[in-house]
């Protein structure tokens, strides 16, 4: 059961609780909204603007420009396809020179986009009743918030339940503090009016490797540097190798095994300075070297709220902190830094202090997309957890060059992976390495949230020729493993 279906109980127990907020991300807007359709009384206090970073400076401003990256990427290919452009350079070749991309639109359309959306999660919290503080908060205790700066600085808000949402924040090297201009964290990037020259990534996780992705396609030349042996080391090593192979093809250096140790400007040049001494000149340097929580200066450990030795807040499965009516949700607990799962933990965190039906936060069937061409989409179990014996299953992986409809669209690279249980068929998981990897997820998201046999997923039509025609084709293919 979910909100919607709150019992009159349910909302007749919430209306007396008074429901405090510190942090406006999915985390915690969507907690409010959970809060406040159940009847509670709901204060949110936020510093920078509501949707949190989420919206204003790293989930919607990336994806804003990665649409563009996207479209820059089709327009790469298009020539394979017959289309000729007035002033490309050969008629067979790249429309090199023909289209460009004027760097300074694109960010005045990433920043109005995300200061649209901002605006509407106002708007809708506004319209649901939540009350709405600006400034930087704490705890004071477990059961009281205060607005310490901004606006409403001064203000304290009593609360019954409180929710911890505050995010996380760049990390930095001691030796390559971002200047805002030529060393750049991801939130800074917007602020760049001309296209950089060479762009230097430091950082080969999703964040390195989607801006690595992105700013090459848009027109920049670009060295990703690694400390790694390949990109995303986190993923899917099939997936990985793939999207490594792309963008060497497409001209990027990677460069793997190559520890960034410091990051200097020299005016119109940063250089990178590797641990082995190397360097790396650049025009611009993007470091993605990871998160920290915000969770520094918010009088957790006075209102008995533990967190780990990395800093973040320590939960259960139902968003509970140490403290009793403390819960918290999202990055600032590390559980698992998407938007998706801090919405879920402060909507599990609501129903659970409120009283609604809550089951607990379950992580196996989150899907997640590295968003690169081709983008990299995956569910559940892993193939290294299979090799490993952590999980017993079966895995096909159908490269997508055999697909009819990939080949239509000039689709070069790419593949669907899935992994059952031996025996049962039960599908565990799955890999989707294609353009709109994710939406094509989708259905072995399904399979596993549902616990699908294969041969669930292989009856089902799929349309012809179409790219998940191949998730349905892998599913048959398990069946006469699993036989
Ligand atoms: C570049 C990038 C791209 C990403 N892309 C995706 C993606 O495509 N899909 C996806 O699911 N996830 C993505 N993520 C991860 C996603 O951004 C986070 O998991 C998500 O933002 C977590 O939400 P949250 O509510 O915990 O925190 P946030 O959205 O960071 O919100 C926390 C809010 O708390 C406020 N705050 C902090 N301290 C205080 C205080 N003391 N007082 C008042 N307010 C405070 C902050 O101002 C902020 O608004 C991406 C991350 C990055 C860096």
């Amino acid at each position: 059961m979910s909100a919607t279906s709150a019992s009159p109980t349910t909302r007749a127990t919430a209306r007396a609780t008074r429901v405090a907020v510190l942090g406006g991300g999915p985390g915690g807007y969507e907690a409010a909204l959970v809060a406040a359709q159940l009847g509670a009384d709901v204060t949110v206090v936020e510093r920078d603007g509501l949707g949190g970073a989420t919206v204003l400076t790293d989930v919607v401003p990336s994806k804003t420009l990665i649409a563009t990256a996207e479209l820059m990427a089709t327009v790469g290919g298009a020539s394979e396809l017959g289309v000729r452009f007035p002033g490309g350079s050969t008629p067979d070749s790249e429309p090199a020179g023909a289209v460009t991309v004027d760097l300074a639109r694109v960010n005045g359309r990433v920043k109005a986009l995300a200061a649209a959306q901002s605006a509407d999660v106002r708007a809708r919290l506004e319209k649901e009743g939540v009350r709405i503080l600006s400034g930087r908060g704490a705890l004071d205790g477990p059961h009281a918030v205060v607005v310490t700066d901004g606006e409403d600085a001064g203000a304290r808000v009593e609360a019954d339940v409180v929710l911890l949402s505050t995010g996380s924040s760049p990390r930095t090297l001691p030796d390559a503090r971002p200047d805002g201009e030529r060393i750049l964290t991801w939130k800074q990037v917007y602020d760049i009016q001309e296209m950089p020259e060479h762009l230097i990534v430091v950082g080969s996780g999703v964040t390195g490797a989607e801006f690595a992705n992105a700013y090459d396609a848009l027109g920049a030349h670009v060295t990703l540097v690694s400390s790694r042996d390949r990109v995303l080391p986190g993923e899917d090593a099939d997936a990985a190798e793939v999207l490594e192979g792309v963008f060497r093809r497409r001209g990027m250096d990677v460069m793997s095994r190559s520890r960034a140790q410091k990051v200097e400007r020299h005016g119109d040049t940063v250089v990178v300075t590797l641990a082995d001494g190397r360097t790396v000149e650049g025009s611009h340097c993007i470091v993605a070297v990871g998160a920290v929580p915000n969770t520094g200066g918010i009088g957790l450990e006075e209102a008995g709220v533990w967190t780990s030795e990395s800093g973040h807040i320590d939960t259960d499965k139902v968003s509970r902190t140490s403290a009793r009516g403390v819960y918290a949700a999202g990055d600032c607990t590390g559980v698992f830094p998407l938007a998706s799962v801090a919405a879920m933990q402060g909507r599990i965190a609501m129903w659970h202090a409120l009283g609604d039906t809550v089951a607990p936060l379950k992580l196996r069937s989150v899907a997640s997309t590295v968003f690169t061409s081709p983008e990299i989409a995956t569910v559940g179990w892993t193939q290294a957890q299979i090799d490993s014996g952590e999980a017993q299953g079966e895995i096909v992986k159908l490269p997508l060059s055999t697909n009819a409809r990939a080949k239509m669209l000039g689709i070069h690279d790419g593949f669907v992976k899935l992994f059952c249980r031996s025996g049962s068929g039960t599908v565990i998981g799955g890999v989707v390495v294609a353009p709109r990897a994710s939406e094509l997820i989708f259905p072995v998201t399904l399979a596993v949230e549902k616990r699908l046999n294969v041969d669930d997923v292989a009856h089902a039509f799929t349309v012809y020729p179409s790219l998940s025609g191949s998730v349905a084709e892998a599913a048959r293919q398990l069946h006469v493993l699993g036989e």
